[in-house]
This record gives structure tokens, C-alpha cells and sequence, in this order.
């Protein structure tokens, strides 16, 4: 395409992305194809010749999007969300035609300096204290991929600075801790590093949060047999149910040990810190007080289109002593005299998407008050699911609604109270049920054996009908489930 070109595929492109999101509502939540649908659509090679971009768009609307499960339709329930704006995308597109890898400063300064700036904003916003500003120069925030890639670079620098610490302590010795709740990023970072993972005991009484009497346990525990925790993995809003860990006891505890460092995933969860109200003392003002390095997604519930995770350490130094490697390709006067940030060490990789754009836009066009708003209506739709929940004789509540999560399954009332096994077989035909459902997508957890459902709320256009909806939904195919489990 030569720019004149590309200004009408553009023009196209827009006019077509307008129209998705009108019809997005009467689409089919999660898509209808069968495996394998696309090679059998698309030729074996690429094309010897270019072929005309009007085909190719059109091709694009035939052959990809049916096979797309629409994960901004206001009936996606499953998962946790991925918010997305027009504003991001518009800033995505201003990024991707910057086409611009920004590992240094010198790359190109408006990238690393807006990032620097949003991330200060956003470390406002959230409530983090100055210790996490980039203006701080000492601590400081950096936009990640994904909170798994967050997770793994804080596992990283933990094990530099343990391993710099204690210079005789052999690496079979060191251990990663985290939860049966954690999200598998945990498991993911043991597995990369070669290192053993321990699985902490959380209990149903605690509503699936990890607390200080057992990390102290622990530690205890593992200093006698010859191994050393050297990171801390808790959460903040947990994937399967919402669960939030104690930081203010576990971050106690580990005041004994200041070589174990403290990640706080709150990858879903930490957007509400926008919202004063949902700033608990156990978990903001705690992780103020203790976390090593705090991550957030602003691409789950935070209205910018995937990618964009956000990481904050209390020592940036952490991560450059972990990262730096510098060879004299990638010097420049000012990494070498130390007066800018060279994202390049802060993360894994080398090159960098311009990901600060999209959040500027987003920040910028919705405002602290709009992204609050946003927030708070998840919550407010969350609170009414609930409340069917309760009132209907036939489900409950497995947990305690968290935030924008339900977690919930079918359990009607009977004259004997159903034993385990039997809820579950029941709910596993209620689910199947559900997942055959075109008009609505929710998924599946279990906790502690427990077979259950969970509701997620978080597209921009869900409101209370298609609540509403969602609930007749379950009501129908419960209805269903329990004549099909009779028999
Ligand atoms: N942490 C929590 C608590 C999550 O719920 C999820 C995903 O749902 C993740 C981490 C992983 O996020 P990402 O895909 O950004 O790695």
C-alpha cells in the first residue's frame, strides 16, 4: 500500500471496526467453528503475488471473524475481562505506525519518557505511595507484556539479589512460594528457572487467603530441611475466586526475613484501587508498607486493550543489577552517564512495544472520575447477580462475591442435602449446558473439590439487562441440567 492507499483501507478498516461493534451484541459470544476451520479455508502458501487489500480485508470479516469469540460482547462473563476502548485502540494504531522497538532512551525519548510519566500517574491514581514513583529515582514502573511476564521478572531480580546476598547458597536450595490460588504464573516462573515451587495451605475459612501464622510456618519449616524461600508470590484478587491474600500479615511475617522478596499479583483485582473506597487496609496501605514489586493489569480491568501490564518496584536497582547486560551496540551517552531510563533492563526481553500510548489515551479521554465510574458499575452489576444468586432456592454461592466475581453453582433443594460427588456430577452437566450456550460465555473453577461457576463483569457494554439475561440463562438450562441428571 503507498499512503494514499493505506488512508482508504484505513478509512475501511474504521468503518468496519464501527460496524463490528454495532452488530457485536447479536453475535454468538464464543465462536462456532470447528478445529482446524482455517486451514481448510486458507491456501497451504503465501501468495506468489500480492493480492488486491480490498480482498484481503474482506477476507479478514469472511475467514477471521466468525472464528473469534468476542471477548468485549456485554455477554462475556468468563475468564477476567480484557476491557477494551476506542481510545486504545486509536493508540495502538498511533503506536504501531511509530513501528518503534524503544529499549533505550535514545531510540526515541517520547517513548520511554511518556511511559515513565503514566506510570507515575497511574501509581497516583492506584494509590501507591512516592517510594514507586519513577520521579523517586530510587523505586519505579514499567509497563510489561503480561502480569505473568511481571511475575517472572520480579522471580528474576528476587533470585539475583537472594543470590548476591548469600553467595554460598547453592540454587537446588532456593524456593518460590506462592498458593494453591495463585495463578499459574508461579508454577510458570519455577518451571523457567529450574527452581522448586512450594504450594501454600490456604484454607476455606479464610476464604482462600494465604496467612501470616502459615507463611511463618513455613519458612520454618523449610530452614530446617535447607531451603531458602527467596520469593513471595500473594494476591490480590485471585483468579479462581477473587480471594485476597493477608499482605498485611504475610508482609509482618516477612519483616523477620528481608531477603525474601514480596510480589503482590493483584493482576485483575488492583484496578479498584482507583476507587478510595475499595483501598482496604490489608491490602493497599499493605502493600505500601511491604511489597518488594507490585503488578497490575491495566489490559484485564483497566479499559486499555491488551497489552499493557504494569509493574512497580520499590528498588529499581533490583531489577537493572538483575538485567543489565549492555554491549557496546547498545551504549549511548546517556545510559552511560546514568541520567535516563533504559527500559531494556527493567524487563526481559529487548525490544518494547510503545504500550504508555494507549494508557495516556485512556487515562486522559476517560479521566480518574470516568475510570471510577467504570469500575464501581462492574461492582454494582456484580452485587445484583449476587442478590438472584441468594434469592433463588436453586444456586449458591460458593464464596463471597468478590468485587466484579461471582462464584456460584447449582444446588437445589432437596430433601437430603446432596453429597459432593453428586453436586458436582450435577454441576458438570450444568456447565456443559452453559458452555453449549451461543448468547453467553462463563467459566468454570474448582475450590477445594468444589465444582463451580464464576461470573466475571467487566466489557465496557455489559449493563444490568444482559445481568438480567444471564440469569435467566441459568435459570433455563438449571431447570434442564436437573431433568437431564435424574435420569
Ligand atoms: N494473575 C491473576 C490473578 C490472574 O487472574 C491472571 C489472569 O487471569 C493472571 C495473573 C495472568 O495474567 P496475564 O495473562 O497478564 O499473564
Amino acid at each position: 500500500l503507498d499512503i494514499e492507499e493505506f488512508r482508504k483501507a484505513g478509512y475501511k478498516a474504521i468503518d468496519r471496526i464501527c460496524d463490528y461493534y454495532y452488530s457485536l451484541q447479536d453475535k454468538p459470544v464464543v465462536s462456532q467453528v470447528e478445529p482446524g476451520y482455517l486451514r481448510e479455508a486458507l491456501p497451504a502458501e503465501a501468495p506468489e503475488d500480492g493480492e488486491d487489500f480490498d480482498t484481503i480485508q474482506d477476507d479478514y470479516q469472511k475467514l477471521i471473524v466468525p472464528g473469534l469469540t468476542h471477548w468485549q460482547h456485554p455477554s462475556f462473563f468468563a475468564y477476567f475481562p480484557t476491557a477494551c476502548t476506542f481510545e486504545g485502540m486509536l493508540g495502538d494504531l498511533y503506536a504501531s505506525s511509530a513501528a518503534n522497538p524503544g529499549f533505550n532512551w535514545a531510540c526515541s525519548p517520547a517513548c520511554t519518557e511518556l511511559e515513565a510519566v503514566v506510570m507515575d500517574w497511574s501509581a497516583k491514581l492506584l494509590g501507591l505511595i512516592p517510594d514507586f514513583y519513577n520521579t523517586s529515582g530510587i523505586g519505579g514502573g514499567v509497563m510489561q507484556t503480561s502480569a505473568s511476564d511481571s511475575g517472572l521478572t520480579a522471580v528474576v531480580a528476587a533470585r539475583s539479589r537472594f543470590v548476591c546476598l548469600h553467595p554460598s547458597i547453592p540454587l537446588e536450595s532456593l524456593i518460590i512460594y506462592v498458593t494453591s490460588q495463585t495463578h499459574s504464573l508461579g508454577a510458570k516462573a519455577g518451571l523457567v528457572l529450574g527452581l522448586e515451587v512450594r504450594v501454600l495451605d490456604v484454607r476455606e475459612e479464610d476464604a482462600f487467603a494465604l496467612r501470616g501464622e502459615t507463611v511463618r510456618a513455613v519458612i520454618d519449616q523449610d530452614k530446617e530441611r535447607g531451603k531458602y524461600p527467596f520469593v513471595l508470590i500473594a494476591t490480590v484478587g485471585t483468579t479462581s475466586s477473587g480471594a485476597i491474600d493477608r499482605i498485611d500479615e504475610i508482609g509482618e511475617v516477612l519483616q523477620d526475613f528481608p531477603d525474601i522478596w514480596l510480589h503482590v499479583d493483584a493482576a485483575w483485582a488492583g484496578m479498584t484501587f482507583v476507587c478510595p473506597e475499595l483501598r482496604g487496609p490489608g491490602e493497599l496501605q499493605a502493600i505500601n508498607k511491604y511489597a518488594t514489586s507490585f503488578c497490575t493489569n491495566f489490559h484485564k480491568w483497566g479499559l486499555v486493550n491488551f497489552d499493557a501490564s504494569t509493574l512497580w518496584v520499590r528498588d529499581r536497582k533490583l531489577l537493572t543489577d538483575a538485567l543489565d547486560i549492555t554491549p557496546e551496540f547498545l551504549r549511548t551517552k546517556h545510559g552511560d552517564e546514568g541520567t535516563v531510563i533504559d527500559y531494556r533492563n527493567w524487563h526481559l526481553g529487548l525490544g518494547r512495544r510503545f504500550r504508555s500510548l494507549k494508557v495516556w489515551f485512556v487515562l486522559r479521554s476517560y479521566g480518574a472520575e470516568g475510570f471510577r465510574r467504570y469500575i464501581r458499575k462492574c461492582i454494582e452489576l456484580n452485587n445484583l447477580f449476587a442478590s438472584y444468586v441468594l434469592e433463588s432456592p436453586d444456586f449458591a454461592l460458593v464464596t463471597q462475591p468478590s468485587l466484579a466475581l461471582t462464584v456460584f453453582r447449582l444446588q437445589p433443594e432437596t430433601e437430603q442435602p446432596l453429597a459432593l460427588q453428586a453436586l458436582n456430577d450435577l454441576n458438570r452437566i450444568f456447565y456443559g449446558r452453559l458452555s453449549a450456550r451461543r448468547d453467553i460465555h462463563l467459566t468454570q473453577t474448582q475450590l477445594n473439590g468444589v465444582f463451580c461457576i464464576r461470573l466475571a463483569i467487566g466489557a465496557v457494554r455489559t449493563d444490568e439487562s444482559h445481568i438480567k439475561h444471564a440469569y435467566d440463562v441459568l435459570v433455563e438450562e438449571a431447570g434442564q441440567a436437573i431433568e437431564a441428571w435424574k435420569q
